[in-house]
């Protein structure tokens, strides 16, 4: 069917009657389709799951230090909704010396009706569940360990070793702060119980400054949360720094690195890592990869004025 601009203007009052027009982030409906992209970096290939994403309402409190106009300018500049965040979930499915291995979760079942792709691409991939050998986990947001674990309680990946960072674990598994959490930190902390508690999981702690997997190196990320943990895989001259959450989403923190998002648990190292890494990865010009950024997540930076520039992969070219 040939999509003329007449019969897309045509369709539209349709599309809005049905709940599906709108805004960029009501035009995705829930439960999207399985999508995927994959990319090597040397002998290792790296695919991109499509988690889904989410619309965090946006007020003056989202980024801490700046004016929400100037917040509203950057929204603006990307051609973005002014009042909501589309923020989207990307982990990765690393094929390493002969493992599949996951880099963060998303929700799996447990998340808002636009996630849980993940599960859907690895399907798509011919890929059982069964057959992840390992997970390693960038830190304890619930939007990257929810989705260890299926609605039921049950293991989302039941071979899967856990690999989760030792300083991240250090704070959130301490018995005192387990019991009484401050406010801000009770979701982070019902998740970790949820997922690291019942005795089924097989984890194991990763030091910083050392191979999680042969080819796997993690850095120390720590701000966004305490043991936030980036990675560099390196193969055959190859490299990609898988930045976690040094920042969210690239328009406004790319562009902006000063700013703060209300999710960075320690707003001045947080800023420090990111200029850290940023300014590593323009410089080397070396490959990056996102959570938060938009799908499939990954490109290089490129230094801009005062910040930084997210340049997106061209899907089909190695970005590494
Ligand atoms: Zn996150």
């Amino acid at each position: 069917m040939s999509m003329t601009r007449r019969t897309l203007l045509a369709a539209a009052p349709a599309a809005s009657a049905a709940g599906l027009g709108g805004g960029p982030a009501a035009a995705q409906s829930p439960a999207p389709p399985p999508a995927l992209h994959r990319y090597a970096v040397g002998e290792v290939a790296v695919t991109a799951l499509h988690e889904g994403m989410a619309a965090r309402p946006l007020d003056a409190s989202f980024v801490r230090n700046a004016p929400f106009e100037a917040v509203q300018a950057a929204l603006e500049r990307a051609f973005l909704p002014k009042d909501q965040l589309p923020i989207t979930f990307t982990p990765l499915l690393l094929t390493l010396g002969g493992r599949r291995v996951l880099i963060d979760t998303g929700f799996a079942d447990n998340g808002p009706p636009t996630t849980g792709g993940a599960l859907r691409a690895l399907a798509a991939l011919g890929i059982e569940p069964g057959q992840i050998d390992a997970v390693v986990i960038s830190h304890f947001h619930p939007d990257h360990i929810l989705g260890l674990r299926r609605k039921d309680g049950s293991l989302a990946y039941p071979n899967a070793q856990v690999l989760v960072p030792e300083a991240e674990a250090a704070f959130w598994m301490d018995e005192s702060r387990m019991a009484n959490p401050p406010d801000p930190l009770k979701p982070t902390v019902g998740a970790v119980r949820r997922a690291f508690e019942p005795k089924d999981i097989r984890v194991e702690r990763y030091a910083w400054g050392k191979e999680v997997l042969p080819g796997l190196t993690a850095l120390d990320a720590r701000g966004h949360t305490p043991g936030h943990t980036a990675f560099l895989l390196e193969s055959g001259g190859h490299r990609l720094m898988a930045l976690s959450d040094v920042t969210n989403h690239p328009a406004l923190f790319v562009r902006n690195p000063d700013w703060s998002a209300v999710f960075d648990m320690d707003a001045d190292q947080a800023r420090a890592t990111r200029h850290a890494m940023l300014g590593m990865a323009a410089a080397e010009r070396v490959a990056v990869a996102f959570y938060h950024a938009p799908f499939p997540a990954a490109g290089h930076i490129a230094k801009a004025g005062e910040g930084y520039e997210f340049v997106p992969l061209q899907w089909g070219v190695n970005p590494a």
